[in-house]
C-alpha cells in the first residue's frame, strides 16, 4: 500500500536529494550508527530476558552487488514491526525537522546538518534512488518499507524467512557507484564509524565472477572468493587515551554522539581509578544545542557498564547546567542490570557525577586562562548556564562565579565582557562595592543617565544584560566580601560609598559630605518635588535630589528593596506576576531645565500650565532613559515639538 510521508518528511528528502553536496558519504556513516544503535537496543533488552538473546553474535554486514547495483546494510539489531517502520521511517517525531529544515535552507543546503537533528536514516536518499528496509522484531512478523523518497513509501509484509534484525538495501544511483567498491567502504568506515563497538564486516560482492590466475606450474586455477573481514577495530574509544585516539577518530566519534556536525569546543578525558572507576569522553559542543532552554531538552550522557549499552541521556550523571555536555560514560561499578529508576539515587553515580563536573570545569577553567578565543564562544554560548550553576551548585559556586563573565563600562562592546575577577583588580581607590546596571541592551546600559557620576569618578559598572543576571546577583550578593549593588536602586552616596578616599579631588567638587549643601539644596528645590510628587502621586512614590547625575535632568531609579524596571519588564514578557515596585524620580539639581522649572514652580499660579508641562516632559524622559515606553507618546511629541519651536 501507498503511503504519503509526514509533510515535514517530504520537505526534507527533496532538500536531502536535490542538495549538491560533496560528503555524500556520510550516509554511511548516519546507516552504521543506527544498526550499532539498534544492536545496543537489542543487547538490553537480552540483559532482562534470556528469551531475547541473539542467536549469532551480534556485527553489521555490508554487502556490495555491483551486478545489482545495490549496497546492503544488515544488522541483528532489535529490528521493527510494522508500525515501528511507518512510525520511525515516514514521519518524524523530534520537533527538530522544522529547525532542521530551517536550518537548511538558511546554510543553503548543507547536509552535514543531517544527522543533527535526528533525521541519519534518510541521509540513505543523497546516493540511493530506492531503499529496501527489511526488518523484523524478534518473535513478530518482519516487513518491507520501501520508498523512492519522491513522496511515498510502501508498506508490506516481508520475507518469512527474514532473520531478526533489519537488512537496508541501498539502489545506488548512477553517479554513486563508487560507494560499491570495497576499497572506498573500507576507507569510509575507518574515518567514522572505526569505534562502533560491533564487528563490521565487509562481504565479498555475491555477483563478482571467479578470478583465474596461473599457477606455480603453469596452470589455470579460479582464485576463492575473499572471506569477509572485519573493517573496524572496535576499541571502545573513550578508553583509548589521547595519543592512541587520533583526532580525526575522536571528532567522528563526538559527531555521532552529539548529532552535530561541527568539531568540539573541547574534548574531556577522563579515567578515574580508585573508589570509583569509570571512564569518560566528554565534548563541550561549539554551538549550544538549539533546545538547551526547552523544558524538555536533551540531557545526559550515554552509560554503558563494563561495554554493555545501557541508556541514552542519563541526566543523572551531570548537573542541569551543565546539559548541554555530550558523551559517553563506562563504569565497571554499576550492576548490569541497573535501571533508570535505580540511577536516580545511586551513591556511584553521584560519585562519578562529582567527579565529571569537576573535570569539566577544569577544562573551562583551563579554557578561560589559556585559550581566551575559545572561552569567548563558550561564554556567548553558555554563559548564562554558568551563572545558573553559581546558583544552584553550593559545592563549586566558588569556582563558577570566576567563570562568570558580564560586558561593562569599559567593554568596546557586547561581545567583550568581563570577569568580577578583572572588575575587582581594577577598582579605583575608595570603591568599595562591585556596581552593576541592569537592562535590556547594551547600547542602553551604555547611555543610562544613572551612570553619569560612575563614569565622572572612573568606576566601571557592570551590564546586566540577561534576565538571569539579577538572579546571579540575588543568589551571590557578594564577590570576595564586595557588594553586588544596582547602580539604579537606592540613594546613591557614591562618596559615602568613597569614604575612604577622602583626598580626591573630586570629593570637594560635588561637596561630597558637605550636608549643609545637601539640606539648603533641598530646601532651595522644596516647591518643586512638592509639585512633582503631587502631579505623579500615582506612578511614583518619591521625589528626591540625585547625586548620581551629572548631565541629565532627571532619572528613575528603584527603591533599595524594589524590583528594577529591567526585571519588571523581563516579568511581564514571561506572563509572571510583577510586584509592585513604586518608582523614585531624581533630579539633578545642576541641571538647567531643573533650575527653569524650580522658577517656574516659584513663580506661582501663572506659570502652572508651562511648569505641568515641563514636568511631564521632564517624566517622559526618565521613561525613555530606563528603557521604558512612554505612557502617552502624542503628548510626549507633542510637548517635545512646542519645546522645539520656542
Ligand atoms: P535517529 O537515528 O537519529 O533517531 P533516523 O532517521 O536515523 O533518526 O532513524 C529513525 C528511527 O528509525 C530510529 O530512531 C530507529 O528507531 C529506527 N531505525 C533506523 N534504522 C534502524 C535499524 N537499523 N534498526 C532498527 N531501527 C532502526
Amino acid at each position: 500500500m501507498q503511503k504519503p510521508f509526514q509533510t515535514e518528511v517530504g520537505q526534507m528528502l527533496d532538500l536531502v536529494i536535490h542538495s549538491l553536496y560533496s560528503k555524500k558519504e556520510v550516509f554511511l556513516r548516519e546507516l552504521l550508527s543506527n544498526a550499532s544503535d539498534a544492536i545496543d537496543r537489542a543487547r538490553f533488552e537480552a540483559l532482562t530476558d534470556k528469551s531475547k538473546e541473539a542467536d549469532s553474535p551480534y556485527r553489521i554486514q555490508i554487502v556490495p552487488n555491483k551486478e545489482a547495483g545495490t549496497l546492503s546494510i544488515c544488522d541483528n539489531g532489535v529490528g521493527m514491526t510494522a508500525e515501528e517502520a511507518e512510525k520511525n521511517l515516514g514521519t518524524v517525531a523530534s520537533s527538530g525537522t522544522k529547525r532542521f529544515l530551517q536550518a537548511m535552507k538558511e546554510k543553503a543546503g548543507a547536509p552535514e546538518l543531517i544527522g543533527q537533528f535526528g533525521v541519519g536514516f534518510y541521509a540513505a536518499f543523497m546516493v540511493a534512488d530506492k531503499v529496501d528496509v527489511l526488518s523484523r522484531r524478534r518473535g513478530e512478523k518482519p516487513v518491507l518499507w520501501s520508498s523512492d523518497g519522491k513522496g511515498t513509501y510502501e508498506i508490506s509484509d516481508g520475507d518469512p524467512d527474514a532473520a531478526d534484525g533489519t537488512t537496508i538495501v541501498l539502489h545506488m544511483r548512477d553517479d554513486a557507484k563508487e560507494y560499491l567498491d570495497d576499497w572506498r567502504i573500507e576507507d569510509i568506515v575507518r574515518t567514522y564509524s572505526d569505534y562502533i563497538a560491533y564487528p563490521v564486516m565487509l562481504n565479498p560482492d555475491p555477483s563478482a565472477k571467479p578470478r583465474t590466475r596461473k599457477n606455480d606450474k603453469g596452470e589455470e586455477e579460479t582464485v576463492p572468493p575473499p572471506e569477509p573481514r572485519q573493517l573496524n577495530s572496535m576499541k571502545a574509544i573513550w578508553k583509548k587515551s589521547k595519543s592512541e585516539a587520533t583526532k580525526e577518530e575522536t571528532d567522528a566519534f563526538y559527531k555521532h554522539v552529539a548529532h552535530d556536525h561541527e568539531e568540539p569546543l573541547a574534548t574531556i578525558r577522563v579515567s578515574a581509578e580508585g573508589a570509583t572507576e569509570f571512564q569518560a569522553l566528554v565534548f563541550i559542543p561549539r554551538t549550544a544545542p538549539y533546545d538547551l532552554f526547552y523544558p524538555n531538552a536533551r540531557q545526559g550522557l550515554q552509560l554503558y557498564v563494563r561495554n554493555v549499552f545501557i541508556g541514552d541521556d542519563v541526566k543523572e550523571l551531570l548537573p542541569r547546567y551543565l546539559s548541554f555536555v555530550r558523551g559517553v560514560v563506562e563504569s565497571a561499578d554499576l550492576p548490569l542490570n541497573v535501571s533508570r529508576e535505580m540511577l536516580q539515587d545511586d551513591a556511584v553515580v553521584r560519585r562519578m557525577r562529582k567527579v565529571l563536573v569537576g573535570k569539566i570545569l577544569g577544562e573551562i577553567e583551563d579554557m578561560q586562562k589559556n585559550r581566551p578565543d575559545d572561552f569567548r564562544v563558550f561564554s556567548a554560548q553558555y554563559g548564562r548556564l554558568v551563572k545558573e550553576g553559581a546558583r544552584a551548585d553550593w559545592e563549586n559556586s566558588e569556582r563558577l562565579r570566576e567563570l562568570a563573565v558580564f560586558p561593562s563600562t569599559f567593554s568596546e562592546d557586547a561581545a567583550k565582557p568581563v570577569t568580577l575577577a578583572e572588575y575587582v583588580s581594577r577598582m579605583k581607590d575608595g570603591q568599595k562595592d562591585i556596581w552593576y546596571l541592569a537592562a535590556d541592551s547594551f547600547e542602553a546600559a551604555k547611555n543610562s543617565p544613572v551612570l553619569e557620576a560612575f563614569a565622572k569618578r572612573g568606576w566601571e559598572v557592570l551590564f546586566f544584560l540577561d534576565p538571569v543576571d539579577e538572579f546571579f546577583a540575588e543568589a551571590v550578593p557578594e564577590y570576595k566580601d564586595r557588594k553586588l549593588r544596582a547602580a539604579d536602586r537606592g540613594e546613591l552616596d557614591l562618596d559615602g560609598a568613597a569614604e575612604d578616599a577622602g583626598k580626591e579631588g573630586e570629593k570637594k567638587e560635588d561637596g561630597g559630605k558637605d550636608g549643609g549643601k545637601k539640606d539648603a539644596d533641598a530646601e532651595k528645590f522644596a516647591p518643586l518635588v512638592d509639585f512633582l510628587s503631587k502631579r505623579f502621586e500615582k506612578t511614583v512614590k518619591t521625589v528626591r535630589l540625585s547625586r548620581r547625575l551629572v548631565e541629565s535632568a532627571c532619572c528613575f531609579v528603584a527603591d533599595e528593596h524594589g524590583v528594577s524596571a529591567h526585571m519588571q519588564r523581563v516579568l511581564k514578557a514571561f506572563n509572571q506576576p510583577v510586584p509592585e515596585s513604586p518608582r523614585i524620580l531624581e533630579l539633578n539639581p545642576a541641571s538647567p531645565l531643573v533650575e527653569k522649572a524650580l522658577g517656574l514652580a516659584a513663580a506661582g499660579k501663572d506659570s502652572e500650565g508651562a511648569l505641568a508641562d515641563l514636568a511631564d516632559l521632564l517624566y517622559g524622559e526618565a521613561q525613555l532613559a530606563e528603557g521604558s515606553p512612554l505612557d502617552n507618546p502624542a503628548r510626549f511629541n507633542s510637548l517635545v515639538n512646542a519645546f522645539a519651536a520656542r
